[in-house]
């Protein structure tokens, strides 16, 4: 399996949405002939769903509010639309309709969760670069929503969205992975190792140094494996699996625990409940399965299934 088939799996990832591209200076709504939908969104990036189903809700265009032109498919063009808090206003609902996207993804249909995303991370976007980087004046939204230009004409600086890379890896020793828990996730729940690519150094260099950073394990070898929009708030998640000779481990302050197991190890963890894998619409999860995979052939759900199975009541 490639790559580009791998990330296909990936939650948030393979939105078949047509982008405008160049078109987008040009780009008249008005005169695309097909159904638009608008999403509505806070400023801090949340979307409104239906009250009486998960799905995504539609909005009637709001005159006063910001919106984002994200693309076209099978005819409608989708866009997202969020309104500015107001000093003295009411408080932004924030409860359902507006669910947390991280919570909600799993209840939506891949073409939804991935324009949720997408919407998402244009609307937090917006909200941090409303004043200019350069000189601190404020900045206003061009090309449709995809480009910010300073207000000050001497310097009218272009700002463009941003993505922030992170490496994920799948670390193993022989037949071992390695996977961590930090304090602050829910019980028991355990995955792959993570962290942000810094500035001057590559993907490789970035898994190299997480990894060392946080566990004292040295990486040997590594290999990209997929990638998947990370919309928390702006990240691209990459990731990779790596090898090491050595399974010694010096824990820094962010990982609670780590430990290393083998497949069989790992199915009769997650059968005894003793361990919780990583969420399933993250990628983490599917390091996690596609490493089960690959050593014993059969799904890893389906391993701890059937190891569920053959345990005594
Ligand atoms: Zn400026």
């Amino acid at each position: 399996m490639s790559a580009s088939q791998r990330s296909l799996r990936n939650p948030f990832a393979g939105l078949p949405l047509v982008r405008f591209g160049e078109q987008r200076e040009q780009f008249d709504p008005s005169g695309f002939g097909g159904e638009l939908r608008i999403l509505n969104a806070l400023p801090d990036g949340r979307i409104q769903t239906q009250s009486e189903s998960p799905q995504l809700a539609w909005a009637d265009p709001s005159e006063a509010a910001d919106r984002v032109l994200l693309g076209h498919y099978q005819g409608i063009l989708y866009a997202v639309q969020w309104r500015q808090p107001q000093p003295q206003g009411p408080l932004p609902p924030a409860q359902p309709p507006y669910p947390d996207l991280r919570m909600h993804a799993q209840l939506l249909d891949d073409f939804e969760a991935g324009l949720a995303a997408y919407a998402r991370a244009m609307v937090i976007w917006h909200q941090r670069h409303r004043h200019c980087g350069l000189c601190g004046a404020s900045t206003t939204s061009e090309a449709h929503g995809h480009r910010r230009r300073c207000s000050n004409a001497d310097c009218a600086t272009e700002h463009f969205p941003r993505v922030d890379p992170a490496i994920i890896v799948a670390v193993s020793c022989g037949e071992r992975l390695l996977l961590a828990r930090q304090a602050s996730w829910p019980e028991r729940r355990y995955s792959v190792l993570a962290g942000f690519v810094e500035p001057g150094e590559s993907l490789e260099d970035c898994v190299v140094r997480e990894v060392f950073e946080e566990s004292g394990v040295v990486v040997r070898e590594c290999d990209y494996h997929s990638s998947q929009p990370w919309p928390f708030p702006s990240g691209l998640m990459l990731g990779f699996t790596a090898q090491t000779d050595r399974e010694d481990l010096t824990l820094d302050d962010e990982l609670e625990h780590a430990l290393w197991l083998d497949p069989e190890e790992l199915v009769a963890a997650i059968a005894a409940g003793r361990l919780r894998p990583p969420s399933g619409f993250s990628i983490s999860r599917r390091l996690v399965e596609d490493w089960y995979l690959e050593r014993r052939g059969q799904s890893l759900s389906a391993a701890v299934a059937a190891s569920r199975a053959a345990e005594p009541d």
